[in-house]
């Protein structure tokens, strides 16, 4: 095969060399590629069933609306599918999140998606950047990711509950997931390595609390979902959080080791995410009988903490 020419239609207008598959792929074809996969991943997975109320965590960036859109069109061909939901959470990050929720927003009304939003204001009681700024100079400062993906994962789950949903559909990509596997290796966080396997059984301890959460773009790496998304102009918010260039954290160094290591071995990420289905699955099986204690203030199951993550910060930021 030649440089130049489309791996399946044979037309030389390429936009994508895949060096994970060899592939080299016209505009079409990289579309009808990304929109198979995440059907297939859907359907191999056992994500979804045909009468699920389903949210989508939209943020208004690549990810998320790539997810929506295919959502959307995959309910179109569902004679039984209940219309979806949009839900996005402001954490209240000054020039960042309010522009992505804008154009979250504009696509929702575009498309006709019901689209509820949910502040950290009005819930913890206060914006993430007020929480950085009282939090910043103390000696348990535990940098604005933390505080940030603590919350939010919590309100995401409530407030999917409180709109009804059988299923969460996350926008994490074959990047974060490849991403989040290696830093809980890194961290020897085994419990949530194993909460996290696909195929959890539905009537566990945890289960019940928590919304079941799929992720049907993890089989795609992150620039390509980048690239879809401009192909099919759907206006993502294209910036990334301050804080994650302004606090540093040891995630932004796993994704540049990885990014540097498909250099090298573009397979890298796919590795690791079937390293991730392996070991969650493992170490499901031998953490399942772990009793967990409940959280004393919200009841939700907290390891062997008394109170759980979640309601420590909102009284440490009520305080
Ligand atoms: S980069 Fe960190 S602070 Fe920013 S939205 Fe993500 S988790 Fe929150
Ligand atoms: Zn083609
Ligand atoms: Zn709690």
């Amino acid at each position: 095969m030649q440089i130049g020419n489309c791996t399946y239609c044979h037309k030389d207008a390429l936009v994508i060399h895949r060096k994970y598959s060899g592939e080299f792929l016209c505009k079409d074809c990289f579309v009808n590629s990304i929109e198979k996969n995440i059907n297939k991943t859907i359907s191999k997975y056992q994500m979804l069933n045909p009468r699920d109320n389903i949210v989508v965590a939209i943020s208004g960036g690549k990810d998320s609306l790539t997810l929506l859109y295919n959502l959307i069109k995959i309910q179109e061909q569902n004679y039984q599918s209940k219309p979806l939901i949009a839900l996005s959470i402001d954490e209240g990050i000054a020039n960042y999140r309010n522009r992505s929720i804008k154009s979250a927003r504009d696509f929702c009304k575009k498309y006709g998606v019901k689209h509820k939003i949910i502040t950290f204001r009005e819930k913890i009681g206060k914006p993430l950047d007020e929480i950085v700024s009282l939090k910043k100079n103390t000696d348990n400062y535990q940098n604005a990711c933390n505080y940030c993906a603590t919350l939010r994962r919590r309100l995401l789950n409530d407030g999917a509950k409180d709109l009804g949903a059988d299923v969460l559909a996350m926008g994490h990509n074959l990047t974060d997931i490849a991403e989040t596997f290696l830093m809980n290796i890194l961290f020897k966080r085994f419990h949530l390595l194993s909460n996290q396997y696909i195929f959890k059984r539905a009537d566990n301890n945890v289960h019940k609390f928590f919304i079941k959460r799929i992720s049907p773009l993890m089989r795609i790496p992150e620039e390509e979902i980048f690239l879809y998304s401009n192909l099919k102009n759907l206006n993502h918010y294209p910036s990334h959080c301050p804080y994650r260039e302004k606090d540093p954290i040891l995630r932004k160094r796993v994704l540049d080791f990885i990014q540097d290591c498909k250099k090298y071995s573009p397979e890298i990420e796919f590795n690791l995410f079937n390293g991730f289905l392996e070991i969650s699955e493992l170490l499901y099986h031998q953490h399942e009988q772990k009793y967990y204690n409940s959280c004393e203030v919200c009841g939700y199951p907290c390891g062997n903490t008394k109170i759980c993550l979640y309601c420590t910060y909102k009284k440490e930021f009520k305080a």
